[in-house]
C-alpha cells in the first residue's frame, strides 16, 4: 500500500541527497561514464540525473518502479556475490512513493526514448542511448518529513558530499553537478583514483600522504592516508570504501586509527581515503537499507589486516 511504501521509504530517502545517491549508484551501476546531476531547492523542488548507461528496455520501465524489483541479482544465491551498489530493488519504488517520479529511458538497440510517468508509458521523443530520472516536489505526499529539512545551502551541502562519496570510488566516471542551473562542480573522468583523490580531498593532503596498497590472500586495500603532520581535530575527509561502497563503520574508523596510535594523541583524527577489496561473500552490505554499513564475515582478521597495512606505511619497521 501506499502508507507501507512511504514508511519503508523513511528508510532509504531520509533527504534530497538520499534521491541523488540512490539515482547516481543506478547510473554507475548501468555502465554509465557521464552522469549529470542537476538539483533545484535544495533538490526538493527538483532533481534531475541523467547518464549514458545501458539504458532501461521498454518494458522493463513499470518493473523498476516495482518494491523489491531488480535486475541485478537473480537469485538468493547470487545475492552472496552482488558486485553492484543496488540489489534491493527498492529506491526507484521508495523515491515514487514520496515525490514525483518521471522515468526516460532509451536502450543503444532501441530507435528511440520511453518515459514512464504516473504508470503511463509512453514516447520520449529526441534522446540519446541511456536514462533521464526526473524527481519533483519531494516529501509534499509526506508533509512530516519536509519539515525536517534544513536549509536550502545545508540540503546542497549533502548532495555534495554524497557525491564526493560516489566519485571517489568511480574515477572513470565524469561528474557534473548543477545547482539552481549554476554548474557547481565538474569532475572530469581519469583514469586513476589518485587524480580523483588529488581533486577531492583538502590542499594539504596532496604533498603529506602516502599510498598503501596491502594484499593478503584475496583481500587488498589500497588508497591514500594522510600523515599524522595533517591530522584534524575533528574527523574530516575520512574515506573508507568496500567493494566500491562507501562505508561508516566504527570498527574499520577504528582499525585505521589504531595504526596512528603512537603518533596522535588525544582527539587528533587522520586524513584517508583507503578501498577495501575482498570476495563478495566475505562481506554482508545487506545490513541496512542505505547500505551504508556492512558486515565482515571475519571482522577482526580484516581490522588487523588494515591497521597493519596503515601501519606499515607511516611507521615503517625498522630494518
Ligand atoms: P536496484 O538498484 O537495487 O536494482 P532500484 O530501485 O534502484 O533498485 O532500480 C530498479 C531497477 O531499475 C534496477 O535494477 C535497474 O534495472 C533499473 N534502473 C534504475 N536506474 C537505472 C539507470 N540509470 N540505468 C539503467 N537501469 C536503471
Ligand atoms: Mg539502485
Amino acid at each position: 500500500s501506499q502508507l507501507i511504501s512511504q514508511i519503508a521509504a523513511g528508510e532509504v530517502i531520509e533527504r534530497p541527497a538520499s534521491v541523488v545517491k540512490e539515482l547516481v549508484e543506478n547510473s554507475v551501476d548501468a555502465g554509465a561514464d557521464r552522469v549529470e546531476v542537476r538539483i533545484e531547492g535544495g533538490g526538493l523542488q527538483r532533481i534531475l540525473v541523467s547518464d549514458n548507461g545501458c539504458g532501461i528496455p521498454k518494458d522493463e520501465l513499470s518493473l523498476a518502479l516495482k518494491r523489491h524489483a531488480t535486475s541485478k541479482v537473480k537469485s538468493l544465491e547470487e545475492l552472496e556475490h552482488v558486485v553492484t551498489l543496488g540489489f534491493r530493488g527498492e529506491a526507484l519504488a521508495s523515491i515514487e512513493s514520496v515525490a514525483d517520479l518521471r522515468i526516460q529511458s532509451r536502450t543503444p538497440e532501441a530507435n528511440q526514448a520511453w518515459q514512464i510517468h504516473e504508470g503511463a508509458v509512453e514516447p520520449a521523443p529526441g534522446m540519446e542511448p541511456g536514462t533521464r530520472i526526473e524527481v519533483k516536489d519531494l516529501f509534499y505526499k509526506t508533509p512530516a518529513r519536509r519539515k525536517f529539512m534544513k536549509s536550502e545551502s545545508t540540503e546542497n551541502a549533502h548532495v555534495v558530499t554524497q557525491l564526493e562519496r560516489i566519485a571517489l570510488a568511480n574515477p572513470s566516471v565524469s561528474l557534473t553537478l548543477f545547482t539552481n542551473g549554476r554548474q557547481t562542480m565538474r569532475l572530469e573522468r581519469g583514469a586513476s583514483h589518485a587524480a580523483r583523490i588529488a581533486d577531492l580531498m583538502p590542499k594539504d593532503f596532496r604533498g603529506a600522504s602516502r599510498e598503501v596498497d596491502a594484499q593478503s590472500g584475496k583481500w587488498r586495500l589500497t588508497g591514500l592516508i594522510g600523515l599524522p603532520t595533517i591530522s584534524r581535530t575533528r574527523t574530516e575527509a575520512q574515506y573508507f570504501f568496500v567493494n566500491g561502497r562507501f562505508i561508516r563503520d566504527r570498527v574499520m574508523a577504528h582499525a585505521v586509527r589504531a595504526a596512528y596510535e603512537d603518533v596522535l594523541h588525544g582527539q587528533a583524527q587522520p586524513m584517508y581515503c583507503l578501498f577495501l577489496e575482498l570476495p563478495p561473500d566475505e562481506v554482508d552490505a545487506n545490513v541496512h537499507p542505505t547500505k551504508t554499513e556492512v558486515r565482515f564475515r571475519e571482522s577482526g582478521r580484516v581490522h588487523q589486516f588494515v591497521t597493519q597495512a596503515v601501519k606499515a606505511v607511516i611507521a615503517p619497521p625498522l630494518s
